[in-house]
């Protein structure tokens, strides 16, 4: 089975149509790891068309807090008031669909997906501690993660954590990872719709169980026209300055 790995897509309609027409005919199941709405300026069209592709989805913080399941008092001031924002350009049948979307860790197959860690949807691994941690939560060798929009992530090799990033040059669509069976994995398909490792395109990634190989995909789109229509909805400036830099 090939499956899809979409995370962090942000209500970034322009990445996700970028992402999805690169990568049509690649997959056979989509699975989406959190973070369908918030900071982008196209939730409910996000929502419809992720929900088309009938995946196997999980919430994050900012489906959370987007659809008013809990306040964004944790969230920094720009965060907050595009969830403030999401909230009224919902439809009832998607804010409800956002609501009712299962927390993580969810099993696929016999690998594991998670918005922040295995034991807390809202933990940002960054560090070999925490990714060690995560790792010590679960048996499963192979576990899918985002929250942190940094596409790589962590191995685990013969007690050895190594740290996995993925730099793709400008002209290249994707890196290929081959599987080690002795390995554990803890891996991050980086953000559809807002990148923060550097690199301004869409991240998405590719996981093809029987041959143990997982892609990392950058997709260029057309950051402009999230970002103007980011401004015409009177969305947050640096919200909108951050889409050029991936960061
Ligand atoms: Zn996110």
């Amino acid at each position: 089975m090939r499956y899809l790995i979409l995370s962090d897509i942000h209500s970034n309609l322009s990445a996700l149509e970028a992402v999805l027409a690169a990568v049509e005919g690649k997959f056979e199941k989509a699975l989406c790891l959190g973070d369908l709405i918030g900071y982008g300026p196209d939730p409910e069209e996000v929502v419809s068309r992720v929900r088309a592709l009938n995946p196997v989805v999980l919430r994050g913080n900012h489906d959370r807090a987007g659809s008013g399941l809990t306040d964004a008092e944790d969230f920094n001031p720009s965060a907050r008031r595009a969830a403030l924002w999401t909230r009224d350009r919902l439809s009832t049948d998607n804010l409800n669909y956002v609501r009712a979307l299962p927390v993580g860790p969810l099993a696929v197959e016999d690998f594991l997906l998670v918005h922040g860690s295995t034991f807390d949807e809202d933990e940002y691994v960054f560090e070999a501690y925490q990714a060690l941690e995560t790792l010590r939560q679960t048996s499963h060798r192979l576990i899918f993660f985002g929250h942190t929009h940094l596409q790589g992530g962590f191995v685990l090799h013969d007690k050895k954590l190594e740290v996995l990033r993925i730099h793709l040059k400008e002209k290249s669509e994707a890196a290929e990872l081959r599987l080690d069976p002795d390995a554990r994995y803890l891996l991050n398909p980086g953000s559809v719709g807002q990148p923060r490792d550097g690199d301004n395109r869409a991240a998405c990634a590719i996981y093809d169980a029987a041959e143990a190989m997982v892609e990392f995909w950058r997709v260029p789109y057309d950051i402009e026209l999230t970002q103007r229509r980011m401004s015409e909805a009177g969305l947050p400036e640096a919200l909108i300055q951050r889409l050029s830099f991936g960061r």
